[in-house]
């Protein structure tokens, strides 16, 4: 394994130079280059794939937070109209949570949680609500590459495609990129060399998973958000949701990142 950072690369014949985090740069040739080197890719950048950004959508507030009911392994997302909050259990202790909270950036720029207003717009389901650690701030842009492939490079995960936080979708989709990926390069490892056309067959087969969740991601924020001045409508379709168990079903299944036609590895099925 090279450890480093690469400094340049020719898409076309798969040549990459890498500056090691000691010693000399070295020259890797590659008949596969895969960028799973998150929102920032150098990969993507060296390689002149574009993002197409989608503009900011508020600040994501991170801070480890303890309630006093226990969280028995839940997890919970609330899609209040100060922006949705998702709270996700911690291992070890059964009262401390991660709590990821999208909000305007113009109400984040207090140092520290404003509790009072956490506490109001998650209610009381998980008890009382405290701080517990430091806060981190993340800002939420939504991004994705048009086509995630140049030559013998390909981008997969955050390099590919950067979510809005909400229903926790984006390493659920990452993981996708990489059972579908596994078995592709799984079937061509039986072959003599990975053929030219995978990235393209990679790119073809995960455009559609891409752009349901993107879109599922870009609009259960807006339907809560309440500049959005669409709350009928919105009770309509809480309503819809609540009389079609089907419906619900599906979107349940949509947001636990369970797709209609899972890969081979999602379904058991062994690599080749
Ligand atoms: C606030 C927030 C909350 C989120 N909550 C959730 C959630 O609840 N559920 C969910 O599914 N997703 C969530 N996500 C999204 C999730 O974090 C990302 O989708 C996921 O981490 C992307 O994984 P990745 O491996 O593609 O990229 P990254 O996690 O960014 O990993 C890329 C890695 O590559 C490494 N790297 C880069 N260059 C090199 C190099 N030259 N050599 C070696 N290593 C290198 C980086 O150090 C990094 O570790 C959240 C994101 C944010 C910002």
């Amino acid at each position: 394994m090279i450890a480093g950072q690469p400094v340049s690369l020719q898409p076309g014949s798969g040549i990459c130079k890498v500056r090691r985090s000691q010693g000399p740069t070295v020259t890797v040739t590659a008949d596969l280059l895969v960028g799973a080197d998150g929102g920032a890719s150098p990969v993507r950048n060296l390689a002149g794939i574009p993002l197409r950004r989608g503009g900011p959508q508020g600040t994501a507030l991170c801070a480890e937070i303890t309630t006093s009911a226990p969280h028995e392994q839940r997890a919970f997302e609330r899609l209040a109209s100060e922006g949705p909050i998702a709270l996700l259990p911690t291992a070890g202790d059964r009262n401390r949570w991660c709590l990821v909270w999208v909000r305007d950036t113009t109400t984040t720029q207090q140092p520290g949680l404003p509790i009072g207003e956490l506490q109001r717009a998650f209610g009381w389901r998980a008890g009382r609500i405290e701080q517990h650690g430091p806060v981190e701030r993340f800002a939420v842009s939504p991004a994705r590459v048009p086509w995630p492939c140049i030559g013998k490079v390909l981008l997969i995960g955050d390099a590919a495609h950067r979510l809005h936080p909400v229903a926790g979708q984006g390493l659920n989709l990452g993981m996708r990129d990489l059972a579908v990926l596994a078995g592709m390069i799984g079937a061509a490892d039986a072959a003599p060399t990975i053929t030219d056309d995978l990235p393209t067959r990679f790119a073809r087969q995960r455009r559609a998973d891409w752009h349901a969740t993107t879109r599922f991601t870009a609009l259960l924020p807006r339907l809560f958000d309440k500049r959005w001045p669409i709350t009928p409508l919105r009770g309509v379709g809480l309503l819809a949701l609540d009389l079609l168990p089907a419906a619900k079903r599906r979107f349940a299944r949509r947001a636990s990142g369970l797709l209609p036609t899972p890969s081979d590895l999602e379904r058991g099925v062994p690599l080749p």
